[in-house]
């Protein structure tokens, strides 16, 4: 079955949306409109989460110029409800290129902030972070904002996110690759456990979700680098 809807192509790479995405938009159209609002406030929640969606595509496109860069394709960029992958042909086993193709996607959600904050301060409009979160506010502070909770997000120490990759490559210029990828996924699944308890105690459901998946990805990495030295 294909679960995936191929939406564009940038410079060879295909971009694909998984089906889920597709009906997190339709559920979240609904809950807007079952909260009463108008079907206009409504379509405004769903641009606002397609502008996120379009951050993120060029978060995974960063990623994919800068393998590309070092002489490695990329076969696809596949958007998915909790974020993008980009899926490279194969990893670089050299520390400074998988610490660069790491850091280029945040990179991009840093740059989009930058232009976001010089199109407000032209425009007049506030950016500060306790207004941007208002029902009221405007797209460009609220978008800034979350370009900046994307830097920050991705750059949490953990695979699969990029911070996991960036730590990896910093201990693999000082030591052996295989105990640089032991050292970074067990900082993986510590930060993993911490953030999934603090969810469970707090109510915050998805928080121990995303944590398990951490978990694991942290040591699929391991099995993965074993089986290919
Ligand atoms: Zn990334």
């Amino acid at each position: 079955m294909k679960t995936t809807i191929k939406f564009g192509s940038v410079s060879g790479i295909d971009l694909f949306v998984h089906w889920t995405f597709l009906i997190m938009l339709a559920g979240i159209f609904g809950f807007y409109v079952y909260q009463g609002l108008t079907i206009i406030a409504a379509l405004a929640g769903v641009g606002l989460i397609l502008s996120v969606f379009a951050c993120v595509v060029l978060h995974e496109l960063g990623h994919a110029f800068m393998a590309r860069n070092f002489g490695i394709p990329t076969i696809d960029i596949v958007m998915y409800p909790i974020g993008g992958v980009a899926r490279l042909a194969r990893m670089p086993r050299e520390p400074k290129q998988e610490f660069l193709i790491a850091i280029a996607g945040p990179a991009v959600n840093l740059a989009i902030a930058g232009v976001l904050f010089v199109l407000g301060s032209v425009l007049g409009t506030t950016l500060s972070a306790s207004s941007s979160f208002q029902p009221q506010a405007n797209i460009i502070s609220m978008l800034m904002w979350i370009n900046l909770g994307l830097v920050a997000f991705n750059m949490i120490p953990a695979f699969p996110m990029d911070g996991g990759r960036v730590l990896r490559a910093a201990l693999a210029s000082q030591m052996d690759y295989r105990n640089a990828t032991h050292i970074a996924s067990l900082i993986g699944q510590g930060l993993a456990l911490v953030f999934g308890v603090y969810g469970m105690f707090n109510g915050m459901w998805t928080l121990p979700l995303v944590a398990a998946f951490v978990f694991m990805a942290a040591r699929q990495e391991v099995q993965h680098v074993m089986d290919k030295t």
